[in-house]
């Protein structure tokens, strides 16, 4: 079906052809702020958290810092990264993949952390299609659907299966979840409460934000936005989830559509 390849896989623009007469340069202009470039196209409330599968509006890998994947919208069973790297390349365990984009600025936060007396490690990072299969079933077994809905993302609606979602935890310590509250009881969960926004992360399900986020309270799960994303969310007050609905356009599809191919689109 040519319309519909063409719609999900759009082809590059088409390059201006070069005139007889040359035009004199345009000016250069600044970088784009965040705002600039995912301009607030709706001013619609976040939608309920619905269990739904629906395809989301920004399926590319290139789309990754505005992505969004909750209780209702999915990126499929063949979302896969292709740029997954070993977490060693930030200088933490090589156990764990992450996509190569955050690289520099997981280096950053891990260094900034050890410096400030907060040391971090990682207990999660990308989980495939598959894996969450079991972790989402494994948590239905222990909890029963109803509460595992609630804290357990079902397979193609995890921020895991993006490749930059991370599961944060003290280094040499136990799991952020045997805390009470890991942001406020752990010196590396306050520390990350505090600053991670400044090198790209942002705690997706904050406390008391359940009925914007559709999950309960993680204080040990980071996604990776960007920097400059970061620092526009941050000051916003905003849950990631309500900033990039607000900040993308048409974020629900007109009718049916097939599951996105995830292709990259640069
Ligand atoms: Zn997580």
């Amino acid at each position: 079906m040519p319309a519909v390849a063409a719609a999900i896989s759009p082809s590059p623009p088409p390059v201006a052809e070069a005139t007889a007469s040359p035009t004199p340069l345009p000016e250069p202009s600044p970088s784009p702020t965040a705002t600039e470039r995912y301009p607030i196209t709706t001013l619609e409330a976040v939608p309920p958290c619905a269990v739904r599968d629906v395809p989301t509006a920004k399926p590319y890998y290139s789309d990754w810092a505005s992505t969004i994947v909750d209780s209702t919208y999915s990126v499929g069973a063949d979302y896969a990264p292709p740029d997954l790297v070993g977490a060693d390349e930030a200088g933490l365990s090589s156990y764990f993949q992450v996509r190569s984009i955050m690289i520099p600025d997981l280096q950053a936060l891990a260094d900034a952390a050890w410096a400030a007396g907060a040391p971090l490690a990682i207990d999660s990072a990308y989980r495939s299609y598959d894996t969450q299969v079991w972790t989402f079933w494994y948590w239905v077994s222990e909890l029963g659907y109803e509460t595992a809905i609630q804290s357990s993302a079902r397979p193609g609606h995890s921020e895991h299966q993006l490749g930059l979602a991370i599961d944060f935890k003290a280094s040499g310590g136990p799991d952020p979840w045997d805390y009470y509250n890991f942001a406020t009881d752990s010196p590396t969960g306050q520390w990350l409460a505090a600053n991670a926004w400044k090198y790209g992360f942002l705690m997706s399900y904050p406390l008391g934000q359940s009925a914007k986020t559709c999950y309960g309270f993680e204080p040990w799960h980071y996604r990776y936005v960007g920097r400059d994303e970061a620092a526009a969310i941050h000051a916003s007050g905003l849950t990631t989830r309500e900033w990039m609905w607000q900040h993308q356009p048409n974020p629900e599809p007109q009718g049916p559509r097939p599951w996105p191919s995830p292709v990259l689109a640069s």
